[in-house]
């Protein structure tokens, strides 16, 4: 569904460049969780831009279904975006003068009428149907992620992009967000999850580890581990 081709990124910032990427291929698939794993520095923050289409890959290709991507034109790539990415980050990202259910109509605003579900439901999903009228300082760190789940869903993202996910929350807390996160794969969505806590490997049916910018290893799991 998502392919990354022979990806490479440099930087150059003045006279010094920064080999981010260095040859990096994978596949993405819909009804699985890939979790995208390295420490600080491997090239995460980086692999995440080109997988969003945020930012281009110096060499190589992005194919989405049957499609290159990364050499559309700036607008389609902000409309692969729009309409195809969700994105949940570690430190939330919500409004905070807006409510919660109007955090969650918002993106699905952004893509179009035909794309929303209503509200409801998708706080339902992430069983927050009752918090809809607070604002986000009203609710726990759990509380506010899964609102930013549910704003994600919202649009029926083809792929969910989650960038440390529960970097900010304690351990029972992350096992609610990893539960949900699991549940949101589906036939049509891909969730991808980019940390560097290698225990979030468990709940994966791929793990794709990364270094110093290149794929260490890539692994599928037949058994990932169940989040109750
Ligand atoms: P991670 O998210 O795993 O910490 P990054 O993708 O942020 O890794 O960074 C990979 C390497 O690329 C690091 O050496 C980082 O300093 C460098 N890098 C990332 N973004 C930029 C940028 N915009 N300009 C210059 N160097 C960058
Ligand atoms: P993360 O916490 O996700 O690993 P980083 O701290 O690596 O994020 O990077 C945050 C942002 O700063 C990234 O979007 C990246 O583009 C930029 N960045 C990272 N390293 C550099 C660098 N050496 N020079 C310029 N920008 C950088």
């Amino acid at each position: 569904m998502l392919k990354l081709s022979h990806i490479s990124k440099t930087y150059q910032t003045g006279t010094e460049v920064t080999h981010a990427l260095n040859d990096v291929s994978f596949e993405i698939q819909p009804n699985q969780l890939t979790v995208i794993l390295g420490p600080s520095g491997s090239g995460k923050s980086t692999m995440l831009n080109i997988l969003s289409g945020m930012d281009r890959p110096t060499t190589g290709s992005v194919t989405y279904d049957v499609k290159v991507i990364n050499t559309e034109s700036d607008q389609q790539l902000t409309e692969y975006r729009k309409k195809m990415v969700g994105f949940v980050f570690q430190f939330y990202n919500l409004i905070s003068n807006l409510m919660v259910a109007e955090n969650v109509a918002i993106t699905a605003q952004l893509v179009s009428k035909q794309y929303q579900q209503p509200i409801n439901d998708c706080l339902a999903q992430v069983g927050l149907q009752q918090r809809e009228q607070n604002f986000p300082d009203q609710l726990s760190g759990g509380e506010m992620q899964r609102v930013a789940i549910a704003r994600a869903l919202a649009k029926h993202p083809r792929v969910l992009l989650c960038d440390e996910p529960t970097g900010a929350l304690d351990t029972q807390t992350s096992q609610q967000v990893f539960k949900l996160l699991q549940a949101s794969k589906n036939p049509q969505t891909a969730v991808v999850i980019v940390t560097h806590n290698p225990l979030v490997a468990q709940i994966a049916d791929r793990v794709i580890r990364i270094r110093d910018g290149e794929v260490e290893k890539v692994s599928d799991n037949a058994n990932p581990l169940t989040v109750e």
